[in-house]
């Protein structure tokens, strides 16, 4: 392999490690990195984060590119899914990587976004292999479903020859004649980079399987084998899940899977470390929530805001103000406010505030439909 010029070892003859954002691939510690295959919402991304987050993984991962193998399946959520995996992986302090399938795609990601993938469809991919070399991006690059390994170092080879030295190595199985699995985890892959690369090699054992039960296992193995990492789909609901569900991990499987990472890491002299962080909602973490509940608050706010004009416009105007429904409104909040511990005062005068801008908004929109239907008038009777 003589065109392994950046790809093949250097000369202290081991796996150099890539920082990025505080978290090292490649060296003593082992980096979890979880979450869906393809990004839906952005409540399935908080949820995933939490969960990654909770397990004691460091990277927060979901497709919103997917290059799927029939064009009827869900291609994913583009430049929305993005928002919502960062926010997520904001939100819990981790950091998060998704998949670029082109030129554009790259582009859109490349500076939100922690890591890139490249994923097994695209590995022979030239020209996006040269478009990844040309970014400041860590770059995963997965191994294609029929690429020998040769391939595949050649493919990294293209991003280090087109400028970018930070590419991280991740088998996620091949394809063989063996169907009871979605693909064949190639584990001595890990072996034989390592014997040919200074590259770091993480496994993906979710694709590699096609079902969730082998997971643990092959995670475990991953790592005695020598992995630098591992790169697991969890769903909050697999059963609910867009893409990948029966391979997916519910989220209390993968943590207790990240629980007994540490002794497996152990015994090949790495470490790994389960939970999260004590000290990890550093403030501006915990400010970042607090923006992102404020806008969800406002968001609801304006949809409460449109309900009441909308029945206002099928109100008489004296009938504006029903202080009856009023007063049930409140008594029901207080209930609900008492169980979240929330103070009943609170509510009370938030709701009068919204009571009193709503009924403000129902008058003005009465006026302006009255006034439209007085133009109307109007206008047709000078006609
Ligand atoms: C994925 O990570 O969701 C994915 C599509 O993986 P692969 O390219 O390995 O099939
Ligand atoms: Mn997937």
């Amino acid at each position: 392999m003589n065109d392994l010029k950046l790809a093949g070892l250097t000369s202290e003859k081991s796996t150099i490690s890539i920082e990025v954002n505080g978290v090292t691939l490649g060296g003593k510690e082992i980096i979890l990195m979880g979450g869906p295959c393809a990004v839906e919402s952005s409540t399935q991304m908080s949820q995933s984060a939490e969960t990654v987050k909770k397990a004691g993984g460091k990277i927060l991962r979901g497709g919103v590119f997917k290059p799927r193998t029939s064009p009827y399946s869900f291609q994913g959520l583009g430049r929305e899914g993005l928002n919502y995996l960062v926010q997520a992986a904001k939100e819990q302090d981790l950091l998060c990587v998704t998949e670029v399938i082109d030129a554009q795609s790259l582009d859109l990601v490349v500076d939100k976004v922690d890591l890139i993938q490249i994923g097994a469809r695209n590995m022979q991919n030239f020209e996006l292999l040269k478009l990844a070399g040309k970014v400041n991006k860590p770059i995963i690059l997965k191994r294609g479903l029929s690429a020998t390994i040769e391939e595949w170092l050649l493919a990294a080879e293209y991003i280090l020859a087109a400028g970018n030295s930070q590419v991280i190595l991740c088998e996620r199985g091949i394809r063989t004649f063996e169907p009871s699995t979605r693909n064949t985890l190639d584990l001595s892959a890990v072996g034989v980079v390592k014997e040919l690369s200074h590259l770091p090699v993480i496994i993906d054992p979710s694709h590699a399987a096609g079902r969730r039960d082998l997971i643990s296992s092959l995670s475990k193995a991953a790592l005695a084998a020598g992995a630098d990492g591992l790169l697991i789909e969890m769903h909050p609901d697999p059963t609910e899940a867009v893409s990948d569900g029966p391979q997916s991990l519910y989220p209390e499987e993968f943590v207790q899977l990240a629980r007994e990472l540490g002794a497996v890491a152990k015994s090949v002299n790495r470490t790994f470390t389960f939970g999260a962080p004590r000290d990890r909602e550093t403030l501006e973490s915990l400010r970042t929530r607090i923006t992102n509940l404020d806008q969800s608050i406002i968001e609801q706010l304006a949809a409460r805001m449109k309900l009441v004009r909308k029945i206002g416009e099928q109100k008489r105007l004296d009938r504006v103000k029903d202080s009856n429904r009023e007063k049930e409104i409140v008594q029901r909040l207080v209930g609900l406010a008492e169980e979240l511990q929330l103070p009943a005062e609170l509510i009370k005068r938030v709701y009068s505030l919204i009571f009193e801008f709503g009924v403000q908004s129902q008058i003005k929109s009465r006026l302006a439909q009255e006034q439209d239907l007085e133009q109307t008038f109007i206008s047709s009777g000078s006609k």
